[in-house]
Protein backbone atom coordinates (compact mmCIF):
# COMPACT_ATOMS: atom_id res chain seq x y z
CA UNK A 1 0.00 0.00 0.00
CA UNK A 2 1.45 3.31 -1.05
CA UNK A 3 0.90 5.88 2.02
CA UNK A 4 -0.52 8.96 1.73
CA UNK A 5 0.28 12.41 3.35
CA UNK A 6 0.05 16.60 3.41
CA UNK A 7 2.77 19.10 2.61
CA UNK A 8 4.38 20.32 6.01
CA UNK A 9 3.88 18.93 9.36
CA UNK A 10 6.91 17.13 12.12
CA UNK A 11 7.67 14.02 13.58
CA UNK A 12 7.36 14.09 17.14
CA UNK A 13 7.95 10.95 19.14
CA UNK A 14 4.97 8.66 19.42
CA UNK A 15 4.99 7.82 23.45
CA UNK A 16 2.07 5.54 22.86
CA UNK A 17 3.81 2.37 23.77
CA UNK A 18 2.36 3.14 26.91
CA UNK A 19 -0.94 2.10 25.84
CA UNK A 20 -0.97 0.70 22.64
CA UNK A 21 -1.41 -2.69 23.23
CA UNK A 22 -3.95 -2.55 26.56
CA UNK A 23 -8.13 -3.46 26.25
CA UNK A 24 -10.00 -0.70 26.98
CA UNK A 25 -11.28 -1.20 30.44
CA UNK A 26 -14.81 -0.20 32.00
CA UNK A 27 -13.55 2.14 34.84
CA UNK A 28 -15.16 2.04 38.04
CA UNK A 29 -18.61 3.63 38.26
CA UNK A 30 -18.20 7.16 40.00
CA UNK A 31 -19.77 7.82 43.41
CA UNK A 32 -20.73 11.63 42.18
CA UNK A 33 -20.46 13.04 38.32
CA UNK A 34 -20.50 16.72 37.89
CA UNK A 35 -21.51 17.52 34.08
CA UNK A 36 -21.06 20.67 32.80
CA UNK A 37 -23.62 21.85 30.76
CA UNK A 38 -20.95 23.36 28.26
CA UNK A 39 -18.79 20.62 27.19
CA UNK A 40 -18.67 21.79 23.37
CA UNK A 41 -18.66 24.64 21.02
CA UNK A 42 -21.72 26.43 20.48
CA UNK A 43 -24.30 27.60 23.18
CA UNK A 44 -24.72 26.19 26.35
CA UNK A 45 -27.73 24.15 27.80
CA UNK A 46 -30.02 25.52 30.65
CA UNK A 47 -30.64 22.91 33.27
CA UNK A 48 -34.05 21.54 33.07
CA UNK A 49 -33.78 19.38 36.35
CA UNK A 50 -33.55 21.42 39.71
CA UNK A 51 -31.82 20.21 43.10
CA UNK A 52 -33.27 16.98 45.15
CA UNK A 53 -34.71 15.53 41.61
CA UNK A 54 -34.21 11.93 40.48
CA UNK A 55 -32.71 11.39 37.49
CA UNK A 56 -31.74 8.14 35.61
CA UNK A 57 -29.08 7.10 33.34
CA UNK A 58 -29.38 8.64 29.42
CA UNK A 59 -32.03 10.85 31.03
CA UNK A 60 -31.67 14.61 29.21
CA UNK A 61 -30.36 17.26 32.13
CA UNK A 62 -29.96 20.25 29.78
CA UNK A 63 -31.09 21.55 26.91
CA UNK A 64 -30.96 24.31 24.70
CA UNK A 65 -33.19 25.72 21.54
CA UNK A 66 -29.88 27.21 19.52
CA UNK A 67 -28.57 25.12 16.59
CA UNK A 68 -25.21 25.46 17.67
CA UNK A 69 -25.29 22.85 20.93
CA UNK A 70 -26.55 19.84 22.03
CA UNK A 71 -28.30 18.32 24.78
CA UNK A 72 -26.12 17.04 28.11
CA UNK A 73 -27.64 13.69 29.76
CA UNK A 74 -26.46 11.71 33.36
CA UNK A 75 -24.40 9.34 33.34
CA UNK A 76 -25.65 7.73 36.39
CA UNK A 77 -28.73 7.33 38.35
CA UNK A 78 -29.80 9.04 41.79
CA UNK A 79 -29.91 12.75 42.93
CA UNK A 80 -28.89 16.04 42.09
CA UNK A 81 -26.91 17.53 44.44
CA UNK A 82 -26.08 21.12 43.14
CA UNK A 83 -26.40 23.07 39.89
CA UNK A 84 -23.44 25.90 40.23
CA UNK A 85 -20.88 27.30 38.03
CA UNK A 86 -17.83 25.39 38.51
CA UNK A 87 -14.05 24.65 36.57
CA UNK A 88 -14.35 22.53 33.96
CA UNK A 89 -11.33 21.24 31.63
CA UNK A 90 -12.09 23.64 29.43
CA UNK A 91 -13.11 27.08 31.35
CA UNK A 92 -15.61 27.93 33.96
CA UNK A 93 -19.27 26.25 32.93
CA UNK A 94 -22.54 25.87 34.84
CA UNK A 95 -22.16 22.33 36.20
CA UNK A 96 -24.95 19.75 37.48
CA UNK A 97 -23.51 17.64 40.59
CA UNK A 98 -25.33 14.01 40.55
CA UNK A 99 -24.55 11.72 43.93
CA UNK A 100 -24.93 8.34 42.02
CA UNK A 101 -27.56 5.77 43.63
CA UNK A 102 -25.78 2.50 42.75
CA UNK A 103 -28.46 1.20 40.53
CA UNK A 104 -27.60 2.79 37.13
CA UNK A 105 -31.29 2.35 36.46
CA UNK A 106 -31.89 3.32 32.55
CA UNK A 107 -33.86 5.94 31.67
CA UNK A 108 -37.42 4.73 30.12
CA UNK A 109 -36.70 6.71 26.39
CA UNK A 110 -33.32 5.00 26.07
CA UNK A 111 -34.81 2.43 23.78
CA UNK A 112 -33.37 1.26 20.38
CA UNK A 113 -34.10 3.39 17.24
CA UNK A 114 -34.64 0.97 15.03
CA UNK A 115 -32.03 0.39 11.90
CA UNK A 116 -30.53 2.45 9.81
CA UNK A 117 -31.52 0.67 6.95
CA UNK A 118 -35.50 1.46 7.44
CA UNK A 119 -34.94 5.20 9.30
CA UNK A 120 -34.72 8.33 7.43
CA UNK A 121 -31.99 10.57 7.12
CA UNK A 122 -33.39 12.98 8.98
CA UNK A 123 -34.59 10.28 11.39
CA UNK A 124 -30.91 9.92 11.65
CA UNK A 125 -29.87 13.54 12.08
CA UNK A 126 -32.54 13.67 14.87
CA UNK A 127 -31.29 10.85 17.09
CA UNK A 128 -27.91 12.17 16.41
CA UNK A 129 -29.03 15.51 18.08
CA UNK A 130 -31.02 13.95 20.71
CA UNK A 131 -28.03 12.02 21.74
CA UNK A 132 -25.89 14.91 22.41
CA UNK A 133 -23.14 13.63 19.97
CA UNK A 134 -20.36 15.87 19.40
CA UNK A 135 -16.53 15.25 17.86
CA UNK A 136 -14.71 13.04 19.84
CA UNK A 137 -11.35 13.72 18.38
CA UNK A 138 -11.13 16.33 21.27
CA UNK A 139 -12.76 19.64 19.65
CA UNK A 140 -16.21 18.53 20.54
CA UNK A 141 -17.91 20.32 17.60
CA UNK A 142 -21.56 19.41 17.54
CA UNK A 143 -22.15 16.29 15.32
CA UNK A 144 -25.64 17.48 14.12
CA UNK A 145 -24.10 20.61 12.68
CA UNK A 146 -21.61 19.74 10.83
CA UNK A 147 -24.20 16.95 9.23
CA UNK A 148 -26.27 19.61 8.17
CA UNK A 149 -24.51 21.22 5.42
CA UNK A 150 -26.24 24.23 3.69
CA UNK A 151 -28.05 23.53 0.37
CA UNK A 152 -26.10 24.94 -1.79
CA UNK A 153 -22.94 22.90 -0.35
CA UNK A 154 -23.28 19.52 -2.11
CA UNK A 155 -21.07 16.75 0.30
CA UNK A 156 -20.48 14.52 -2.14
CA UNK A 157 -17.55 12.34 0.64
CA UNK A 158 -17.22 11.63 4.23
CA UNK A 159 -14.06 10.81 5.64
CA UNK A 160 -13.59 9.17 9.13
CA UNK A 161 -10.50 10.59 11.24
CA UNK A 162 -8.30 7.51 12.50
CA UNK A 163 -4.93 8.95 12.12
CA UNK A 164 -4.83 9.92 15.94
CA UNK A 165 -1.77 11.78 15.22
CA UNK A 166 -1.59 13.36 18.81
CA UNK A 167 1.83 11.48 20.88
CA UNK A 168 0.41 9.10 23.79
CA UNK A 169 -2.97 8.80 22.83
CA UNK A 170 -4.35 5.32 21.74
CA UNK A 171 -8.09 5.54 22.56
CA UNK A 172 -8.84 5.67 18.82
CA UNK A 173 -6.37 3.25 17.87
CA UNK A 174 -8.10 1.12 20.42
CA UNK A 175 -11.75 1.50 19.32
CA UNK A 176 -10.94 0.44 15.76
CA UNK A 177 -9.40 -3.09 16.88
CA UNK A 178 -12.55 -3.48 19.40
CA UNK A 179 -14.99 -2.52 17.80
CA UNK A 180 -14.71 -1.65 14.32
CA UNK A 181 -18.72 -2.61 13.32
CA UNK A 182 -19.98 0.27 15.59
CA UNK A 183 -17.38 2.68 13.48
CA UNK A 184 -19.20 1.32 10.24
CA UNK A 185 -22.65 1.25 11.48
CA UNK A 186 -21.99 5.03 12.01
CA UNK A 187 -20.22 5.63 9.17
CA UNK A 188 -23.39 4.53 6.96
CA UNK A 189 -25.92 6.33 9.25
CA UNK A 190 -23.60 9.61 8.50
CA UNK A 191 -23.48 8.78 4.74
CA UNK A 192 -27.34 8.28 4.78
CA UNK A 193 -27.77 11.66 6.59
CA UNK A 194 -25.61 12.95 3.88
CA UNK A 195 -27.14 11.19 0.97
CA UNK A 196 -23.50 10.44 -0.41
CA UNK A 197 -22.20 6.93 -1.72
CA UNK A 198 -18.10 7.48 -0.70
CA UNK A 199 -16.27 7.63 2.17
CA UNK A 200 -12.67 7.16 3.32
CA UNK A 201 -11.06 6.06 6.96
CA UNK A 202 -7.38 7.66 7.41
CA UNK A 203 -5.33 5.68 9.58
CA UNK A 204 -1.58 6.40 9.90
CA UNK A 205 0.91 3.30 9.39
CA UNK A 206 1.91 3.08 12.84
CA UNK A 207 -1.28 1.55 13.50
CA UNK A 208 -1.13 -1.57 11.15
CA UNK A 209 -2.89 -3.95 12.98
CA UNK A 210 -6.18 -0.92 12.92
CA UNK A 211 -5.81 -0.64 9.33
CA UNK A 212 -5.89 -4.76 8.94
CA UNK A 213 -8.87 -4.30 11.60
CA UNK A 214 -10.88 -1.74 9.58
CA UNK A 215 -10.00 -3.43 5.87
CA UNK A 216 -11.48 -6.38 7.37
CA UNK A 217 -14.68 -4.85 8.44
CA UNK A 218 -15.33 -3.00 5.39
CA UNK A 219 -14.55 -5.79 3.28
CA UNK A 220 -18.37 -6.45 2.34
CA UNK A 221 -19.20 -2.60 2.25
CA UNK A 222 -19.32 -0.75 -1.36
CA UNK A 223 -17.68 2.95 -1.29
CA UNK A 224 -15.90 3.11 2.24
CA UNK A 225 -12.06 2.85 1.50
CA UNK A 226 -9.19 2.48 3.97
CA UNK A 227 -6.09 4.88 3.51
CA UNK A 228 -3.09 4.11 4.87
CA UNK A 229 -1.35 7.33 5.74
CA UNK A 230 2.30 8.36 6.64
CA UNK A 231 2.81 8.91 10.39
CA UNK A 232 3.44 13.07 10.62
CA UNK A 233 1.96 15.38 12.42
CA UNK A 234 -1.07 16.98 12.04
CA UNK A 235 -2.11 14.16 9.73
CA UNK A 236 -5.55 14.27 11.80
CA UNK A 237 -6.05 18.05 11.21
CA UNK A 238 -9.31 18.26 8.80
CA UNK A 239 -7.74 20.16 6.04
CA UNK A 240 -4.56 17.91 6.03
CA UNK A 241 -6.61 14.97 6.46
CA UNK A 242 -9.12 15.57 3.23
CA UNK A 243 -5.75 16.80 1.38
CA UNK A 244 -3.98 13.48 2.40
CA UNK A 245 -7.12 11.18 1.27
CA UNK A 246 -8.92 13.17 -1.76
CA UNK A 247 -6.13 15.93 -2.81
CA UNK A 248 -8.99 18.51 -2.15
CA UNK A 249 -7.43 21.57 -0.29
CA UNK A 250 -9.51 23.84 1.60
CA UNK A 251 -9.14 27.37 0.65
CA UNK A 252 -7.83 29.89 3.14
CA UNK A 253 -10.46 30.69 5.29
CA UNK A 254 -12.87 28.07 3.73
CA UNK A 255 -14.42 24.79 5.63
CA UNK A 256 -14.35 20.94 4.44
CA UNK A 257 -17.80 21.41 2.99
CA UNK A 258 -16.77 23.82 0.65
CA UNK A 259 -14.86 20.81 -1.09
CA UNK A 260 -17.38 18.83 -0.78
CA UNK A 261 -16.06 17.07 2.39
CA UNK A 262 -17.45 16.25 6.08
CA UNK A 263 -14.66 14.79 8.14
CA UNK A 264 -15.55 13.00 11.84
CA UNK A 265 -13.57 11.24 14.32
CA UNK A 266 -13.82 7.44 14.28
CA UNK A 267 -14.90 7.68 18.24
CA UNK A 268 -17.85 10.00 16.63
CA UNK A 269 -18.92 6.95 14.27
CA UNK A 270 -19.45 4.28 17.46
CA UNK A 271 -21.65 6.84 19.55
CA UNK A 272 -24.04 7.18 16.46
CA UNK A 273 -24.25 3.58 16.01
CA UNK A 274 -24.67 3.17 20.21
CA UNK A 275 -27.12 6.19 20.01
CA UNK A 276 -28.98 4.17 17.14
CA UNK A 277 -28.65 0.58 18.26
CA UNK A 278 -29.12 1.38 22.13
CA UNK A 279 -30.62 4.58 22.42
CA UNK A 280 -28.28 5.41 24.59
CA UNK A 281 -27.16 9.06 24.54
CA UNK A 282 -23.13 10.45 24.56
CA UNK A 283 -22.61 9.34 28.35
CA UNK A 284 -19.49 7.77 27.94
CA UNK A 285 -16.17 7.35 26.02
CA UNK A 286 -12.85 5.71 26.12
CA UNK A 287 -9.77 8.09 27.25
CA UNK A 288 -6.32 7.71 27.58
CA UNK A 289 -4.62 8.49 31.07
CA UNK A 290 -0.87 8.18 30.43
CA UNK A 291 2.53 9.41 30.47
CA UNK A 292 5.64 9.15 32.79
CA UNK A 293 3.79 10.90 35.71
CA UNK A 294 1.03 8.14 36.12
CA UNK A 295 2.20 4.73 37.71
CA UNK A 296 -0.32 2.78 35.48
CA UNK A 297 -1.27 4.06 32.11
CA UNK A 298 -4.78 2.56 30.65
CA UNK A 299 -7.26 2.93 27.98
CA UNK A 300 -10.66 3.52 29.80
CA UNK A 301 -14.24 4.02 29.32
CA UNK A 302 -14.70 6.62 31.39
CA UNK A 303 -18.16 8.31 32.40
CA UNK A 304 -18.41 11.63 31.45
CA UNK A 305 -18.73 13.89 34.56
CA UNK A 306 -16.16 11.67 36.71
CA UNK A 307 -13.34 13.40 38.25
CA UNK A 308 -10.06 13.47 36.81
CA UNK A 309 -8.55 12.67 40.29
CA UNK A 310 -10.91 9.57 40.65
CA UNK A 311 -9.56 8.57 37.06
CA UNK A 312 -5.71 8.87 38.01
CA UNK A 313 -6.52 7.21 41.08
CA UNK A 314 -7.59 3.99 39.44
CA UNK A 315 -4.48 4.48 37.50
CA UNK A 316 -2.36 3.85 40.66
CA UNK A 317 -2.20 7.48 40.92
CA UNK A 318 0.61 10.05 40.24
CA UNK A 319 4.07 8.60 39.84
CA UNK A 320 5.69 11.45 42.44
CA UNK A 321 4.81 14.70 41.81
CA UNK A 322 2.64 15.71 38.63
CA UNK A 323 4.48 18.45 36.92
CA UNK A 324 1.52 19.03 34.40
CA UNK A 325 -2.21 17.33 33.86
CA UNK A 326 -3.26 18.16 30.62
CA UNK A 327 -6.74 16.99 29.22
CA UNK A 328 -5.67 15.45 25.36
CA UNK A 329 -2.25 15.22 23.88
CA UNK A 330 1.08 17.60 24.36
CA UNK A 331 0.55 19.27 20.85
CA UNK A 332 -2.90 20.19 21.51
CA UNK A 333 -3.89 19.35 24.70
CA UNK A 334 -5.35 21.58 27.37
CA UNK A 335 -3.37 22.45 30.51
CA UNK A 336 -4.85 21.76 33.61
CA UNK A 337 -4.64 23.35 36.96
CA UNK A 338 -6.25 21.10 38.80
CA UNK A 339 -7.39 17.54 38.85
CA UNK A 340 -10.76 18.51 40.50
CA UNK A 341 -12.64 18.90 37.16
CA UNK A 342 -14.71 16.58 35.93
CA UNK A 343 -14.07 14.45 32.22
CA UNK A 344 -16.25 15.84 29.49
CA UNK A 345 -17.27 14.42 26.01
CA UNK A 346 -14.31 15.66 24.68
CA UNK A 347 -11.80 13.66 27.10
CA UNK A 348 -9.99 11.68 24.57
CA UNK A 349 -6.99 11.22 27.24
CA UNK A 350 -5.46 12.74 30.47
CA UNK A 351 -1.77 12.90 30.32
CA UNK A 352 0.37 13.75 33.17
CA UNK A 353 3.82 14.80 32.87
CA UNK A 354 6.25 14.49 35.14
CA UNK A 355 7.81 17.91 36.71
CA UNK A 356 11.50 17.14 34.45
CA UNK A 357 9.16 17.01 31.43
CA UNK A 358 6.75 19.82 32.05
CA UNK A 359 9.99 22.35 32.48
CA UNK A 360 9.80 24.91 29.98
CA UNK A 361 13.11 26.16 28.15
CA UNK A 362 13.90 29.57 28.35
CA UNK A 363 13.17 31.16 24.92
CA UNK A 364 16.03 33.07 23.48
CA UNK A 365 15.68 35.15 20.18
CA UNK A 366 14.64 34.08 16.67
CA UNK A 367 17.69 33.11 14.79
CA UNK A 368 15.65 33.31 11.21
CA UNK A 369 16.26 30.05 10.56
CA UNK A 370 13.08 29.45 8.73
CA UNK A 371 12.01 25.62 10.19
CA UNK A 372 8.56 26.89 11.39
CA UNK A 373 7.72 28.49 7.76
CA UNK A 374 9.25 25.20 6.23
CA UNK A 375 7.13 22.90 8.45
CA UNK A 376 3.75 24.74 8.71
CA UNK A 377 0.84 22.85 7.43
CA UNK A 378 -1.59 26.03 7.02
CA UNK A 379 1.38 27.58 5.04
CA UNK A 380 1.57 30.76 6.91
CA UNK A 381 4.54 32.49 8.47
CA UNK A 382 4.57 31.63 12.46
CA UNK A 383 7.92 33.73 13.09
CA UNK A 384 6.28 36.88 11.85
CA UNK A 385 2.57 36.55 12.88
CA UNK A 386 4.07 35.88 16.41
CA UNK A 387 6.33 39.07 16.59
CA UNK A 388 3.07 40.99 15.75
CA UNK A 389 1.29 39.16 18.59
CA UNK A 390 3.85 39.44 21.19
CA UNK A 391 3.86 43.64 20.10
CA UNK A 392 0.26 43.36 19.96
CA UNK A 393 0.11 44.42 16.23
CA UNK A 394 -3.13 41.97 15.74
CA UNK A 395 -4.10 43.80 12.29
CA UNK A 396 -0.83 42.80 10.92
CA UNK A 397 -1.03 39.68 12.42
CA UNK A 398 -3.96 38.80 10.57
CA UNK A 399 -2.71 39.89 7.07
CA UNK A 400 -0.45 37.53 7.45
CA UNK A 401 -3.32 35.40 7.85
CA UNK A 402 -3.44 34.58 11.13
CA UNK A 403 -6.59 33.08 11.47
CA UNK A 404 -5.99 30.18 9.18
CA UNK A 405 -3.48 28.66 12.11
CA UNK A 406 -4.86 25.73 13.31
CA UNK A 407 -3.37 25.30 16.50
CA UNK A 408 -1.29 22.22 15.83
CA UNK A 409 1.55 23.52 17.36
CA UNK A 410 4.20 22.15 14.92
CA UNK A 411 6.04 25.42 14.96
CA UNK A 412 6.39 25.77 18.54
CA UNK A 413 7.64 22.05 18.65
CA UNK A 414 10.18 22.14 15.68
CA UNK A 415 11.55 25.92 16.90
CA UNK A 416 15.26 25.49 18.36
CA UNK A 417 15.08 29.03 20.15
CA UNK A 418 11.81 27.33 21.84
CA UNK A 419 9.97 30.98 20.80
CA UNK A 420 6.06 30.61 22.56
CA UNK A 421 4.67 30.57 18.90
CA UNK A 422 1.93 29.00 19.05
CA UNK A 423 0.63 30.85 22.13
CA UNK A 424 1.23 34.04 20.63
CA UNK A 425 -0.61 33.36 17.51
CA UNK A 426 -2.98 31.89 20.01
CA UNK A 427 -3.54 35.14 21.58
CA UNK A 428 -3.49 37.48 18.46
CA UNK A 429 -6.38 34.80 16.91
CA UNK A 430 -8.85 35.37 19.99
CA UNK A 431 -8.22 39.44 19.61
CA UNK A 432 -8.68 39.25 15.90
CA UNK A 433 -11.61 37.19 16.25
CA UNK A 434 -13.58 39.28 18.98
CA UNK A 435 -12.83 42.35 17.35
CA UNK A 436 -14.57 41.04 14.07
CA UNK A 437 -17.37 40.01 16.51
CA UNK A 438 -17.89 43.57 18.17
CA UNK A 439 -17.48 44.94 14.69
CA UNK A 440 -20.83 42.56 13.39
S1 LIG B 1 1.43 28.58 12.76
FE1 LIG B 1 -0.32 27.42 13.45
S2 LIG B 1 -0.70 25.96 11.80
FE2 LIG B 1 1.37 26.74 11.50
S3 LIG B 1 2.67 25.26 12.58
FE3 LIG B 1 2.23 26.91 14.04
S4 LIG B 1 0.43 26.21 15.16
FE4 LIG B 1 0.57 24.91 13.31
S1 LIG C 1 11.82 28.21 13.96
FE1 LIG C 1 12.12 29.64 15.67
S2 LIG C 1 14.15 30.45 15.36
FE2 LIG C 1 13.58 29.48 13.42
S3 LIG C 1 12.63 31.15 12.22
FE3 LIG C 1 10.98 30.15 13.31
S4 LIG C 1 10.77 31.37 15.19
FE4 LIG C 1 12.77 31.86 14.35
Amino acid sequence: MGFLSFRGGVHPPHFKEATTRLKVEKAKEPAVVTIPLQQHIGAPCEPIVNVGDQVKVGQKIGETSAFVSTPVHSSVSGTVKQIARMLTPTGEAVCIVIESDGLNTVHENVIPKGDISNLSGKEILSIIKEAGIVGMGGAAFPTHVKLSPPPEKKIEEIILNGAECEPYLTADHRLMLENPDDIIYGLKAMMKVLNVTKAYIGIEDNKPDAIESMKKAVEKETGIQIVGLHTKYPQGAEKQLIYACTKKEVPSGGLPMDVGVVVNNVGTAAAIANAIKTGMPLIERIATITGKGIKEPKNLLIKVGTSFKEIIEQCDGYNGNPGKVIMGGPMMGLAQYTDEIPAIKGTSGILVLTQEEARLPEPKPCIRCGKCVEICPAFIQPLYISAYALQNMHETAEKYNALDCIECGSCSFICPSKRPLLQSIRVSKREIIAKKRKTK
